[in-house]
């Protein structure tokens, strides 16, 4: 029996940062083997939020270097298939049909996207905008995924999406499967200013590529318990970021939890938990970088990582695609115009 496929992806609009890694990047590099993979630079969602022709100017070169994170975090051009969203013409028409198959008060329940719409500073949702997971449905669905590694925020874009295949197999016959969704380890990692969201496009993201003296200069920076003025003030472990991360990325267990109870007591300052969060941070992010800097040196590599990912991401659309107008009967209209018009042509001029 083939492997269960895996379908997600980014947005390019930057580089990579630790809330990916943690969110969805982390599950990707492991099922790797276990899953079928599909990785998707998601061009046309930038649309939703940044439409202007500079905005599209600057996404080839975030899609490399969305793709050299990839890598260097360990996901296989050999064994998984990265993929460029607009080249890929079938994804058009397959979010046309799933347009028809869900509501409009449905997509307005969606709490996402009017964040996404309020930090793009749109007073109005686009359409589009509106229509951003049922794109998405067509993205996880052209390759048939059984599973969806996404952050929190993107729970809720699953969903729908299981809707819309429900929707269209009950309407048209067994096309798609069902997908789950696989939250990360940490669904929703928090940013350096204590937000609620590490996120791109809020300048408060530790990205995978800083180099270690911006990844200092960040943790310093960091968001910690404000109400703690000095040293010798008890502080708040719990739901500060700083300790957050070292949970999270900090391999010395031990000091974690010294840390964690100097903190409490109010007999460590600021500058040593932050200091050996910057270590520990540089110490995990070593690795990713030293892999980055090998991939970039091989010259014309990415490009062609996604030129292939692309070309094979093409047939199997094509096959999906063409298997949903086949069901919906849709296919059948124009072939039995052509054929007829064939079948007359023939008879009166041959
Ligand atoms: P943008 O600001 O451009 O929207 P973003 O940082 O929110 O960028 P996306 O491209 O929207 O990143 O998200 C890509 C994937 O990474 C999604 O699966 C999303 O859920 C996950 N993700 C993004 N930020 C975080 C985070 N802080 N914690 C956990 N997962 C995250
Ligand atoms: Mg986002």
């Amino acid at each position: 029996m083939s492997r269960k496929r895996i379908l997600t992806g980014d947005r390019p609009t930057g580089k990579l940062h630790l809330g990916h890694y943690v969110g969805s990047l982390k599950n990707r590099v492991r099922l790797q083997d276990e899953y079928e993979c599909f990785f998707i630079i998601a061009d046309l969602h930038t649309l939703t939020t940044r439409p202007s022709a500079e905005d599209i100017s600057a996404i080839t070169e975030n899609a490399r270097q969305m793709v050299l994170d990839y890598l260097a975090c360990g996901i296989d051009p050999s064994k998984s298939v990265i993929y460029l969203q607009s080249a890929v013409h079938e994804v058009y028409e397959l979010n046309l049909i799933f347009e028809m198959l869900v509501t409009v008060p449905r997509l307005q329940r969606i709490p996402s996207l009017k964040d996404m719409a309020k930090s793009a500073n749109l007073a109005e949702m686009p359409f589009g905008l509106l229509g951003y997971p049922v794109l998405q449905a067509a993205d996880i669905l052209l390759p048939k995924a059984h599973l969806v590694p996404v952050g929190k925020d993107n729970e809720s874009h699953v969903e729908l999406c299981r809707e819309i295949a429900r929707r269209f197999n009950n309407l048209y016959g067994e096309v798609f499967p069902i997908p789950d969704v696989l939250l990360g380890e940490v669904p929703t990692l928090v940013g350096t200013d204590g937000a609620a969201k590490m996120s791109k496009s809020l300048n408060n993201a530790i990205l995978l590529s800083d180099d270690p003296k911006t990844v200092e200069k960040k943790v310093m920076g960091m968001y910690t318990d404000p109400n703690r003025i000095r040293a010798d003030i008890p502080g708040k472990v719990e739901g500060n970021p700083v300790f957050i991360y070292h949970e999270i990325f900090n391999a010395n267990k031990e000091e974690v939890e010294d840390l964690k109870e100097r903190y409490r007591t109010g007999k460590v300052g600021d500058v040593e938990v932050k200091e050996k969060l910057s270590r520990a941070l540089n110490t995990f992010l070593d690795p990713i970088r030293e892999k980055r800097a090998e991939f970039e040196s091989r010259r014309g590599f990415v490009d062609e990582v996604i030129y292939d990912g692309t070309m094979v991401m093409r047939e199997e659309a094509k096959k999906t695609l063409g298997e949903a107008k086949k069901a919906m009967g849709l296919s059948g209209i124009w072939n039995k115009i052509s054929r007829k018009v064939e079948e007359v042509r023939k008879k009166t001029h041959g």
